[in-house]
This record gives structure tokens, sequence and C-alpha cells, in this order.
């Protein structure tokens, strides 16, 4: 007998059709034995469209309210798999992150989780056999009492967590795909299964754009040492054997086994806006000048390349930061324009990141330089280049971000044959 955490994406539980699958797959968990707890997204396209409601109302809203409106997704398919499981005759009940409860931050919309009690749900586990059916996404902050979300993609974290918290033995995600992909599969037909991914690895393959896990579910996991393993939620329950390996991907401690491989997969992510500084003065403190009060104004920068100053007075700055902190980022610099001393401010939003993930670029030379020619030769221009011990990045324009992403997968015979 084992503990599961089995986790559901929103295409997973987009209608009670789909929902009544998942409750097959439980099902079959608990008739091998094993003690569940289930962590559900909302269904489809929910939280989109109550994201966008609460823009329409105001666009300048109330976090804390837009987190009460945004949580009811995942409570609606809660209780709506509890039905579906209670009719297959199995004991459940569901749970709002509130009433575990899921303690998290107050920082609304993007709450971290930092703390779970699981005692309730372990001692039903023994005492009814029960199910525990549990909202992704949601928390609560305990001191102001207020209901909280997790980010986008926050399920995940909320399932990893939830495993940590109750001990089990691994975290099963099941999405709309069969497992982690050398590149999203949607872009690139010929991307290949991978098997096993280390943690490592697949920080930074979430980190660079590669939305099938949240990033910080990666980082939960590390943390805990809590084996992740992302499968399909399409295959009929009925047809898995229970004794067989299903197709899914192992995220775990252990390093890739595909040693021969020195790149592992390929990211990229269109969130991105580039923003150049030109003129400013090159001397000392001039960087902080700028990356100072982006950071007090809560604004990652992701890539940034400096000039050397030809005249030795003035150089470019360019840099990038998220797309959805671009107007802000903006206002920061050129109401500070005069303190900063530069003469323009130039930008692109239609830009995208690129990046290759190995963790064999540690003990290989010359992995990056192979993509700098190949781009050339399709003609795509590097607008910059961030590089770090297992990853590098690339820059560009995002209408080439398709055929960058192909010419690569080629390039580091991550096709498929
Ligand atoms: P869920 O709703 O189950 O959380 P998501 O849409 O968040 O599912 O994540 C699954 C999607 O992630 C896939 O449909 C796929 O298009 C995308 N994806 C991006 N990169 C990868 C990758 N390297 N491997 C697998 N899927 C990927
Ligand atoms: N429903 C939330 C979202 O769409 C959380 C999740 O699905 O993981 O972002
Ligand atoms: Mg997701």
């Amino acid at each position: 007998m084992g503990r599961l955490v089995m986790k559901f994406g929103g295409t997973s539980v987009a209608n009670i059709e789909r929902i009544q699958n998942v409750a097959r797959h439980v099902k079959r968990e608990v008739d091998a034995g094993h003690e569940v707890a289930v962590v559900v997204s909302a269904m489809s396209g929910k939280t989109n469209e109550l994201v966008a409601w609460c823009t329409e109302a105001s666009p300048l809203h109330d976090a804390r309210e837009y987190d009460a409106v945004v949580a009811s997704g995942e409570q609606v398919t809660s209780g709506l798999l509890a039905i579906a499981l209670q009719s297959l005759g199995i004991q459940a009940r569901s749970w709002q992150g509130w009433q575990i409860p899921i303690l998290t931050s107050d920082a609304h919309a993007s709450a971290r989780i930092v703390g779970i009690d699981g005692s309730e749900i372990i001692k039903r586990f023994s005492e009814r056999k029960e199910v525990a059916v549990i909202a992704g996404f949601q928390g609560i902050h305990a001191e102001t009492g207020r209901i909280t979300t997790l980010g986008r993609g926050g399920s995940d974290t909320s399932a990893v967590a939830i495993a940590a918290a109750l001990k089990a033995d691994r975290c099963d995600i099941y999405t709309d795909v069969d497992g982690v992909y050398t590149t999203d599969p949607r872009v690139v037909p010929k991307a290949r299964r991978l098997d096993k991914v280390s943690f490592e690895e697949m920080l930074e393959l979430a980190s660079l754009g590669a939305k099938v896990l949240q990033v910080r579910s990666v980082e939960l996991g590390m943390v805990h040492n809590m084996p992740i393993f992302v499968r399909s939620s399409f295959d009929k329950p009925e047809d898995i054997d229970p004794h067989g390996t299903p197709p899914g991907t192992l995220i775990s401690s252990e390093e890739n086994s595909m040693e021969n491989h020195v790149v592992t997969g390929i990211a990229f992510s269109k969130d991105e806006a580039q923003i150049s500084v030109r003129r400013i003065e090159d001397k000392p403190g001039v960087a902080a000048s700028i990356f100072g009060p982006l950071a007090d104004a809560n604004i990652n920068v992701d890539m940034i390349v400096q000039n050397v100053s030809e005249d030795g007075k003035t150089t470019d700055l360019t840099f990038t930061v998220p797309a959805s902190d671009f107007a802000r980022a903006k206002q920061t610099i050129t109401s500070a324009q005069d303190k900063i001393g530069y003469a323009r401010f130039d930008s692109e939003t239609d830009v995208a990141k690129v990046s290759v993930i190995g963790s064999g670029m540690r003990s290989h030379a010359g992995v990056a330089a192979q993509a700098f020619a190949a781009l050339a030769a399709r003609n795509i221009n590097i607008r910059a280049i961030t590089t770090s011990e297992i990853k590098f990045s690339v820059l560009i324009d995002a209408a080439y971000t398709e055929l960058a992403v192909r010419t690569l997968h080629t390039l580091y015979g991550l096709d498929q044959v």
C-alpha cells in the first residue's frame, strides 16, 4: 500500500464526462490499495474567464478580491469530483484551501505556501478510507483570514506541497500530454518524450517557459525530494496495467540517464519585453540607478547586455522584463530619466526567448556556439544572449520562435526518428 497525490489539470476536468473519467482513474488507485489525495484545477478556460471578469469590473482591482473570485473555479471542480467519486461507491469529500488549511503568505495572486496541516486528511485515510479531493491553486493567509491564490498554473504547486505534507510516496501530475517532452510537442511534432528528467533540469525547463509544470512545484519537489510523475489523464483508466509502468516522465533527484545527450530540452517564452536605455553615462553606479528602482517595483529583470563604451563617456544598456511588467518598467525608468541620465528609451515587445537546457553542458564546450551558427544560417538575428551552467538563452524576434525552436531541436539531435 502506498500514499499518492494525483493532480488533474484544467483540460482533464473540462466537463462532467472528463471528471467522471478522472474519478475512474482515482478508483483504479484506490482499488489497488492506495491512500489517495486528489488535487484539481478549475475547468479549462474557467480561470481565464474569472480573471477577465475582474479586469472588466475594474482594470485596477483589489488583489484580495481578485483572489476571492479566481479561487472559485477550483471550488467547483473539487465538489464535482467528490460527487463523481461517491457515485462510484468511493468515500470522498472536497476540501478548500482554507478548510485544510493551506497557509500562505499574503502576496495575493502569487502567494507562497508556508504550511499545510495534513493531519485530518491522514486520519481520515485510516479511519474512513476517505479520498481527499482538494481544490488546487488556493490557500488562506492566516493573519487576515483571506483567501489567496498561488499564481497561474499554481495547482501543480498545491499538489507537490500536499504530497510533501502528507508524506506521499509520489506526486502524479495528470495532464493533456503524456509526459515532459524535449520541447512543447504542440509546436514541434518531432519532440520526444523524456523518461526521466532531473529536478535541476526541470527547474530550468519550467522557468524558461515549458508550462507543463509550474516552476515552484519543481522547486518544492527538489526541496522535499518528492518524485513527480507527469502522465496523461486521457488514457482510459481501464486500459492501465496496475502492475506495469505507464507512459510518462519521472522527475526526481536522479541524473538524466541519457548521458550521450548534451542537451535535454528546449523551452521558449513569448512573455518577454526588451528595453534599451540609450546613451547612459558610463560611470560607476549607473546600472544600480536603473535596476534598483525596478527591483523596488518588484520587476524581475532577466537578460542584461551592456556594451563597452566606445568613447568612454556613454554606453547602451539592454535588458528584458516580463511582458506583463513592461508598462510599469517603462514608467519606472522614464520617470527617473533625470536621475539616471540617459538620452533615449527604446523598447520591443514582439520578442521571444528561446532556451537550450542540458546538464551535459557542464562538461561540453561549444554547445552554444553551434546554436549561434545554426540560427545565423536561418537568418535569425540574436538580440541578446545569456548563459549559465546548464542552459543558455537567446532573445529573437517573436515571429521566428517556432523556426528557431525546430532548428535547435534538430541541431542537438532531439528529433524523434
Ligand atoms: P494542465 O491544465 O494539465 O495544468 P498545462 O496546459 O498547464 O496543463 O500544461 C500542459 C501543456 O504544456 C501541454 O499541453 C503542452 O502544450 C505544454 N508544454 C510546454 N512545454 C512542454 C514540454 N516540454 N513537454 C510537455 N508539454 C509541454
Ligand atoms: N486554474 C489555475 C490556472 O488556470 C491553476 C491551475 O490550473 O493550475 O492558472
Ligand atoms: Mg498547468
